[in-house]
């Protein structure tokens, strides 16, 4: 797995710590529970999206792009970080957010990610729910064109093959940090939802020959529709990479924790942020790590993993999104 061949601007404060959660493993009993905190990779508040963005932005600069226009739901990490990254690297940026929530809140329509894209002043326009946002970043994008500019369009969630190579990339540290502290990973658990995470981590797992077995909890979609996602994802990336084929029994989702929809809070994601801040001092975010920990949290209480696994949870940011969700947070808090 030779990244080096493909244009990279190194971004994230990498690598990132693998921790064991001590405490939350005994809470719950069963297996060893680690953590690996991609939610610090360094930008604007970290998250996983710096880690695409690294191969993203890299290919954007080396096409000579003046203007980066992406898109995302209103409190999208996603949009955040690219702003972000865009700010840092000298480049306009702008950003379509889907009202993907039906929501009059002022925490989530106006604080969070959006405070920090508001303070970035990057170009915002919004669209209803529903809208095919693929085709509303083309439509900016082939605007800006005319204009002039050289637009460079990233896909929501940066999930593409080039992006995905981003988490190729955290597959190849994580087993490097696991072999140099001779830990043996039996299994990693993180949420997913534009499916880049899960492909680019498959596709490096399967080209390192790893053997350590990867479970999506999904946060929006059904499993059928997630994993096909993932597969057909990882597959193009694995193709990118020139690496091996992936099996389609490599790539696995539970879409058991979504509750009534995206970025619609559950109880067990109140829960889990909660314990991991009571019992770490880490936070999880209200739309992804919430969940996807909600969902680990419960297959450890169902006994689904055996007591002497190693689990690493990758914690993919998105706590700035925690202050759209100030009123559930602070009832369920109370
Ligand atoms: C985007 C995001 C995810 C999901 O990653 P995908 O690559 O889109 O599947 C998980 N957690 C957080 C905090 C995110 O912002």
């Amino acid at each position: 797995m030779h990244l080096a061949r493909f244009p990279r601007i190194k971004l994230c404060h990498a690598p990132t710590p693998l921790e064991k959660m001590g405490n939350l493993s005994k809470l719950l009993g069963g297996p060893t529970l680690w953590i690996k905190r991609d939610d610090c990779t360094g930008i604007a508040t970290g998250g996983n999206k710096v880690r695409k963005l690294e191969f993203l932005m890299g290919e954007a600069m080396a096409k000579g792009a003046t203007h980066i226009v992406t898109q995302g739901a209103v409190q999208s990490n996603h949009v955040r970080q690219t702003a972000a990254v865009a700010a840092k690297l000298g480049l306009k940026c702008t950003a379509i957010l889907e009202h993907r929530i039906q929501t009059n809140d002022a925490d989530y329509l106006q604080g969070g990610n959006v405070l920090f894209d508001h303070l970035m002043g990057i170009n915002i326009e919004y669209r209803p729910g529903g809208t095919d946002m693929q085709a509303a970043i083309d439509e900016v994008g082939a605007r800006l064109t005319e204009a002039g500019e050289t637009a460079y369009v990233i896909p929501g969630g940066g999930s593409n093959p080039v992006g995905a190579l981003g988490y190729a990339s955290v597959a190849l540290e994580l087993l490097n940090q696991a072999n140099e502290m001779h830990l043996k990973i039996d299994r990693i658990v993180h949420a997913t939802g534009s499916a880049g995470t899960q492909a680019g981590l498959v596709a490096g797992l399967v080209a390192l020959n790893a053997a350590i077995p990867v479970l999506g909890i999904g946060v929006r979609l059904p499993k059928d529709r997630q994993e096909a996602n993932v597969f057909k994802l990882a597959e193009a990336t694995a193709k990118l990479m020139g690496g091996p084929a992936i099996p389609r029994d490599a790539v696995e989702a539970n879409c058991d924790y979504v509750g009534d929809g995206y970025g619609i809070p559950t109880p067990g994601m109140a829960e889990a942020v909660m314990l991991l801040a009571r019992n770490e001092g880490i936070f999880l975010d209200p739309v992804y790590s919430g969940k996807g920990m909600a969902g680990l949290i419960d297959l450890v209480r169902k006994k689904t993993f055996a007591d002497s696994e190693n689990i690493v949870f990758l914690h993919t940011g998105g706590q700035v999104g925690l202050f759209g969700y100030a009123d559930y947070l602070n009832a369920a808090a109370a």
